[in-house]
């Protein structure tokens, strides 16, 4: 995915939703199935951002610019601040950068070690195991939560995804396990190493409690940290006001999208959507690759 001379000068056509799951990590659908998703719902140019891993790129872009859609590359990466879990989405960086590939690959292998100690967990009190998870998660995937849910569906522990995280799967229940994430300044200094623009997603979702602190974003911001995902269903109103007075004062790129997962979330394609200035923005700063073109 090199840059083509010329690329910085064509126009972004939108609605653009630049933060989508496949089964390369935990969304339901392949990385065509998701792209054919995205034009149903009237998205024009639209990124795959599976969990820390690139595997998806190739067959995404291959769909999307075949249904005359724009493709962004991406990806979704984990990181913690304390116990708080952090995403920070990464745009067109290089996917063969060494640094920012060890990381994830240590991220992903950490979380196999992880499901199966949550998993080993669960199966003390429940009939679930790990080959269960298994048969529910795509060959090589990056492996979370939601497969073990699928696990416990398919099992009827559970009727839905979001009802085994509500259960089971909620860490009061305690059988949670924390996986290994480089600090949010870490991954944002390997994302900019490798040319890609750090954005952090819901940075003030519901769920995950208290944002982060003023002062750390300020330093996420010195590090190359490009902007926040503002429009997302998870971000609470008090907390996209304080983000906006942040975004004013460093002229921030400011995105929304949809974090659509197939049918594992009720997020659609296309509920969020990112202005084309913004994406203009996003594609001007990224050197690590480049976007496709129908
Ligand atoms: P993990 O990273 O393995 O801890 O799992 C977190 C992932 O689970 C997130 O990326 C979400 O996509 C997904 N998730 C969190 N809450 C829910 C929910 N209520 N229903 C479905 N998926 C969820
Ligand atoms: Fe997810
Ligand atoms: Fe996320
Ligand atoms: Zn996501």
């Amino acid at each position: 995915m090199q840059r083509e001379p010329g690329s910085e000068g064509r126009r972004i056509t939108g609605p653009s939703d630049l933060h989508l799951h496949s089964i390369r990590s935990d969304g339901t659908e392949s990385p065509a199935e998701v792209m054919s998703a995205a034009h149903r719902h009237g998205v024009r140019t639209a990124a795959l951002t599976d969990h820390d891993t690139t595997a998806g790129w190739a067959e995404a872009a291959d769909a999307a610019t075949s249904l005359g859609m724009t493709f962004l590359p991406g990806m979704e990466m984990s990181a913690r601040d304390e116990w708080r879990s952090v995403h920070v989405l990464a745009y067109l960086f290089d996917p063969d950068d060494a640094d920012l590939r060890a990381e994830t690959e240590r991220i992903r292998l950490d979380r196999v070690g992880r499901a199966e100690r949550i998993v080993r967990n669960i199966g003390r009190d429940y009939p679930l195991t790990w080959d269960d998870v298994l048969s529910h998660t795509g060959s090589g995937a990056t492996v979370g939560r939601p497969h073990i849910a699928d696990a416990l569906v398919a099992r009827g522990l559970a009727r839905t995804r979001s009802e085994a995280f509500d259960g089971i799967l909620h860490p009061r229940e305690g059988y949670y396990e924390g996986h290994y994430a480089p600090d949010p300044r870490r991954s944002v200094s390997l994302i900019v190493a490798a040319g890609g623009v750090p954005i952090i997603a819901h940075p003030s979702s519901a769920g995950r409690s208290r944002m982060m602190s003023r002062e750390l974003l300020e330093e996420l911001i010195a590090l190359g940290l490009a902007g926040f995902e503002l429009d997302h269903r998870e971000n609470t109103e008090s907390g996209t006001k304080v983000l906006r007075r942040i975004v004013a004062t460093h002229d921030l790129i400011v995105t929304g999208s949809s974090d659509y997962h197939g049918v594992g979330k009720p997020n659609l394609p296309g509920e969020n959507t990112t202005a084309d200035d913004m994406v203009a923005r996003i594609i001007a700063r990224g050197t690590g690759s480049a976007p496709v073109f129908p």
